[in-house]
């Protein structure tokens, strides 16, 4: 006799079960999967005790007749594939027969199903534990489906042991739910836990009202449309803008032809846009729908499917990047003013509950004629703060309201400008040092940076380290337009930097540079070396914060933060101004 056998297929369904089935939120998505294949419109998923009780799911779908149930627990049993070709068009969400089979070999489960057709009140009943099927027999039911799965690893201990509490299972079911509500517009979804809702969206709810409902009006609020299309790639969804951004990656969805998915593609394409808007190493949050023919992308890569490869992976990362660029680059992402000025006023404000929320006050406009604007100013550098003359605040407030670019400086640092709904407090550095960073960007792509060469360079003092960093990156930072060259062990001499900061600090910016490098968790690449040079040249070259600005200076950035494709963020993905709307103003004087 062999030593050699072929298991018995319950004992080869509970190793398959294992890549699956891994716990209660996996049964959720195959199941809720399954109704969705089925056409379902209206799916609803109970849960007990975190799922590790009971996973139940009811849907409206087409159900399934006497001849289906039989074999719908059979391994690789499905009605979604026939041939092999089909394997390479697959537009369902499940294919490989194999979820059924391997819940019932770790649980026992009942079906009950009634095909569309089908008499009134006639269905199907279906049971299974233990690899044993009892059925099916005739059973009232309504039509659609329903599938109860109870005691999820029962006959597993060792897996079980691997659960944890109800609440963190249903935590998991609930963000996948989620995922699943939110990339299917047109199908209702209900959630319940021990007998109480948990969640609820109505089949007409487009994403942003599912994205209201579950994530609430902040987030909902705050989305930027993303829309594009390109020889059978379709990019369409919402991003949110950089200030909130998440630790985590719990409202950070990818949909790809209807399959939420966490591939590592999309995700690197997610943060590769938001490039300069946030570099924190925060994950954007976005929904995001990716459609293109099934033939382009294999989805059979992984059991779970959660991974896909796409076959022209270059232009699908070209593609979606572009659309969400330019989806960034028009929206508003100014901080809303709403958060700050709330009805009740701030621990800070609390000891004078009379004092006014800004700490200037609003004079009526007297008709004064605009400030000259001189028509260069807005190419021309800022000039030093020394050079500047003091504002006088009533000159400014008068002026508020009577011109485009009506503004005051608040404690040298902030800059107040009317707006025709409201006005906006705009941080100075942080928007200079965007406008910089855009500018050498622009620069760049139009060919070199220009630079400007010293007859005399200058002298910084740095480590041996740091001296051998900036030495071996020297032709990234070149194209930089930053000419450093070792000079001694200690010391880098700077030849030259870019011709358009303002105010460069040569050793401010020579120290935060070699300190990127040193930082860098693995070795960088040249494109991240250039990306942190230019960052660190422009806020290294900008306005400080307490750098006093006259009226035409003031005039002349926010002239030149127009003229930029984005000047909403600094390049630390800091907003770069908070906006207060009439609205917020009428909230906080108690007037609505
Ligand atoms: P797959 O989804 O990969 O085909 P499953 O094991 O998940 O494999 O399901 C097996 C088959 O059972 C499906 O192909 C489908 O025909 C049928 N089925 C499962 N769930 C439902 C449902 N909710 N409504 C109708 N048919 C279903
Ligand atoms: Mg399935």
């Amino acid at each position: 006799m062999s030593r050699i056998r072929v298991l018995p297929e319950i004992l080869a369904n509970k190793i398959a079960a294992g890549e699956i089935v891994e716990r209660p939120a996996s049964v959720v998505k195959e199941l809720v999967e399954n109704s969705l294949d089925a056409g379902a419109r209206r799916v609803r998923v109970d849960l007990e005790s975190g799922g590790l009780r009971l996973v139940r799911v009811v849907d409206d779908g087409c159900g399934m007749g006497r001849a289906d149930l039989l074999l719908a627990l059979v391994p690789h049993a499905t009605s979604k594939l026939r041939e092999l070709e089909d394997l390479e068009h697959i537009a369902s969400l499940g294919f490989r027969g194999e979820a059924l089979a391997s819940i019932a070999s770790v649980a026992r489960v009942r079906v009950v199903s009634r095909e569309r057709e089908s008499g009134a009140g006639l269905g199907h009943e279906l049971r299974a534990a233990d690899g044993r099927i009892e059925g099916p027999h005739e059973a009232g039911a309504e039509r659609g489906t329903l599938i109860e799965v109870r005691d999820l690893f029962h006959s597993t201990p060792a897996r079980r042991a691997f659960m944890k509490t109800p609440a963190y299972e249903l935590a998991r079911c609930l963000d996948l739910f989620q995922r699943i509500a939110l990339a299917h517009d047109g199908v209702a979804f209900q959630l319940t836990h021990d007998g109480r809702r948990v969640l609820d969206v109505e089949a007409g709810m487009d994403l942003v009202e599912r994205v209201r409902r579950i994530f609430g009006g902040e987030l909902a609020d705050a989305l930027v449309p993303v829309a594009a299309a390109e020889g059978g790639l379709r990019l369409s969804g919402y991003v949110a803008p950089p200030r909130l951004s998440r630790r985590d990656t719990a409202r950070t969805m990818w949909f790809l032809n209807g399959r939420p998915l966490k591939d590592k593609l999309l995700l690197r394409i997610l943060k590769e846009a938001y490039r300069g808007f946030d570099d924190t190493g925060r994950t954007p949050v976005a929904f995001l729908r990716l459609d293109l023919d099934p033939a382009q992308v294999d989805v059979n890569v992984h059991p779970t499917k959660s991974e896909v490869r796409f076959r022209e992976e270059r232009r699908v990362f070209a593609f979606a990047l572009g659309a969400l660029r330019a989806a960034l680059a028009r929206a508003d992402l100014a901080t809303p003013g709403a958060r700050f000025a709330p009805v009740a006023p701030p621990a800070g404000l609390a000891a004078a509950p009379s004092a006014p929320i800004l700490p200037f006050s609003i004079a009526p406009a007297r008709p004064e004629p605009a400030p000259p604007r001189s028509p260069t100013s807005a190419a021309a550098p800022i000039t030093p703060p020394a050079a500047a003359p003091p504002i006088t605040p009533l000159a400014a407030v008068s002026a508020l309201g009577s011109v485009p670019d009506a503004c005051v400086q608040i404690a040298a640092s902030y800059i107040v400008r009317a707006l025709p709904d409201g006005f906006e407090v705009i941080d100075q550095h942080a928007l200079h040092e965007r406008i910089t960073y855009e500018e050498l960007r622009a620069e760049l792509a139009r060919g070199a940076l220009e630079v400007q060469r010293w007859l005399v360079p200058e002298l910084v003092e740095l480590s041996r380290a740091e001296v051998a960093l900036l030495a071996s990156w020297s032709a990234e930072l070149a194209r930089a337009g930053l000419l450093f060259e070792p000079f001694g062990d200690t010391t880098i001499a700077v030849h030259a930097l870019p011709a358009r900061l303002a105010r460069p600090r040569p050793g401010a910016i020579a120290r935060d540079v070699a300190a990127f490098l040193e930082d860098a968790e693995r070795s960088p690449g040249p494109e991240d070396v250039l990306e942190a040079a230019l960052q660190r040249a422009a806020c290294r070259s900008s306005v400080m914060a307490g750098d006093v600005l006259s009226l035409q200076e003031m005039q002349a950035l926010l002239e030149r933060g127009r003229a930029l494709e984005s000047d909403q963020t600094c390049v630390h993905g800091r907003p770069t101004r908070v906006r207060f709307r009439l609205a917020d103003l009428e909230r906080a004087f108690h007037r609505r």
